[in-house]
């Protein structure tokens, strides 16, 4: 048994020798690096999810609803509702986090010979799932301030004809949101290459200073909206994710979904969820708050920070992150590296949590200088 590892196995070539996504699971006090909502759930929402798991329990020898229309339903409300603009339940889908729902997506749009493009830094699954569907990934450039250089994006675009087009807005790790404008150049240029699909994943939107991208749909049906209940609504643990886009992608992605994807569990959980949407969504405001605390206090003791419109905040320059990354650590406070060259990211938390963090960082810098 022993001494066999992954490339002793017969896996597909493009996996060979590659990591898997891996946010380090430390047992710290305060761990700021997922990127989720530091607030558990309410008792009165946590006693709703369990009448609704029992009654759905009773029903656990079925399989559930296989297009989980009652939550599609919910979930159009609640977009319609915050989006300013109407969603119908033909118009939504749902799966176990948004991963699964951008996994669908490149099943059906992308897949062996076709590529996908994003532009990065950014968030690294969507490379990791293009390879696992096989679809070729491209890497798009970003301006130095981390916002999307247009005029490269669109030549990138020409030049390589992608068949998948990803614009995350708020962007991770960045925190960077993206212009409308900028949304409708970049679709209109992948549209021109060939048409291809293009997903705006707004995982973070409901901490943005800008309104959802959601109304672009309209008219657009190459263009998918994916969201998340992982981060506003504090349901990480939950897996639910979800898109609006036009019906016929919808009705497109039922091409690839394994039947029954989403357990009756989950079903009754979100619902459940959803029916709390406004005291879930009051902590968002809190969060924003705090996001925007964390920005100005990390100014104040003399770090660099890109403007945030999500619950994170990135922060450096130093000459080797990881290093700081681990000096952090060491102190307790568990954030992330992501990789950018000179830069961590920081998830905003509780004020307690914040404050220690702050404070880890303040004396870092003290012992530098
Ligand atoms: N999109 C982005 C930009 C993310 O940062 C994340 C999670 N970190 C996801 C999608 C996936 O979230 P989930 O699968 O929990 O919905």
């Amino acid at each position: 048994m022993t001494n066999i590892g992954i490339d002793d196995l017969p896996v597909r070539d493009e996996l060979r020798g590659k990591s898997p996504y891996g946010a380090p699971q430390l047992d710290t006090p305060v761990q700021l690096n997922t990127n989720e909502n530091p607030y558990p759930l309410p008792e009165p929402l946590v006693e709703r999810i369990a009448e609704r798991v029992a009654e759905a329990a009773r029903g656990l020898n079925r399989y559930p609803d296989r297009d989980a229309v009652e939550l599609r339903t919910e979930l159009a409300k609640y977009l319609t509702r915050s989006g300013k603009h109407p969603v119908a339940v033909e118009n939504v889908w749902a799966a176990n986090g948004s991963n699964e729902v951008i996994q669908q997506l490149l099943q059906t749009f992308g897949g062996p010979g076709r590529t996908a493009i994003g532009f990065e830094p950014s968030y690294s699954m969507h490379a990791l799932i293009a390879r696992g569907t096989g679809t070729g990934w491209i890497s798009g450039p970003r301006n130095e301030d981390f916002t999307i250089d247009l005029a490269a994006a669109e030549q990138a675009i020409a030049e390589h004809a992608p068949d998948v087009v990803f614009i995350t807005s708020p962007n991770n790790p960045t925190g960077t949101a993206v212009a409308a404008e900028t949304v409708l150049a970049l679709y209109e240029a992948a549209q021109a290459a060939k048409p291809s699909i293009v997903i705006v994943d707004e995982a973070y939107v409901e901490f943005s200073h800008r309104d959802s991208l959601l109304p672009l749909i309209e008219g657009r049906p190459n263009l998918v909206v994916s969201r998340t209940m992982s981060k506003a609504f504090g349901a990480a643990g939950l897996r639910l994710g979800y898109l609006a886009a036009h019906p016929a992608v919808v009705d497109a992605v039922q091409l690839v979904r394994l039947p029954y994807h989403l357990s009756a569990v989950t079903q009754a959980t979100a619902l459940a969820a959803l029916e709390h949407t406004d005291t879930l969504l009051g902590y968002v405001e809190q969060l924003k708050q705090e996001r925007d605390r964390l920005v100005t206090e990390l100014r104040a003791i003399g770090y660099e920070v890109t403007e945030s419109d999500a619950n994170f905040v990135q922060f450096g320059r130093f000459e080797d992150s990881h290093t700081v990354w681990q000096q952090i650590l060491d102190r307790g406070v568990l954030v992330r590296d992501n990789g950018v060259p000179g830069w961590l990211r920081v998830t905003a938390g509780t004020p307690a949590e914040n404050d220690a963090f702050l404070d880890a960082v303040r004396q870092l810098k003290k012992e530098q200088s």
